[in-house]
């Protein structure tokens, strides 16, 4: 058939970080270095910095931005966690960094949050 109509031949475009739909095309905003686009909710929630960071994590290693949400994982079992894995000396800092970072974001805990909880933990 030659003639689709056009929502048949329009992908729906995701945030590169929440993964929601994208209805508005002019609430996207680009991202200076990756590929995605991302929504206006996590434009506001996340500074420039972590966007490029979030975007570039997701990029390398998959998953989205509270894709475990509903897992309900405490921030506190997140630090005791990569903590002991740090004390153990099983992986480097840099390994066990991205592993932490990787589960917070999937987890759908902000970089704010998490390095605020950090900071009150120490
Ligand atoms: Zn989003």
């Amino acid at each position: 058939m030659i003639n689709c109509p056009d929502s048949a031949i329009s992908p729906k475009i995701k945030c590169a970080i929440c993964h929601s739909v994208i209805k508005n095309r002019h609430q996207i905003y680009q991202t200076r270095l990756s590929l995605g686009v991302i929504c206006k909710e996590c434009r506001k929630r996340f500074s420039i910095e972590d966007i490029e960071m979030i975007t570039n994590m997701f990029l390398a290693y998959g998953g989205y931005f509270g894709q475990f949400k509903d897992e309900n994982l405490s921030i506190d079992n997140l630090i005791i966690k990569f903590a002991t894995q740090i004390n153990l000396g099983k992986e480097t800092l840099t390994s066990t960094n991205l592993k932490m970072w990787h589960e917070v974001l999937t987890h759908g805990i902000s970089p704010r949050e998490f390095l605020k909880a950090l900071n009150d933990y120490i």
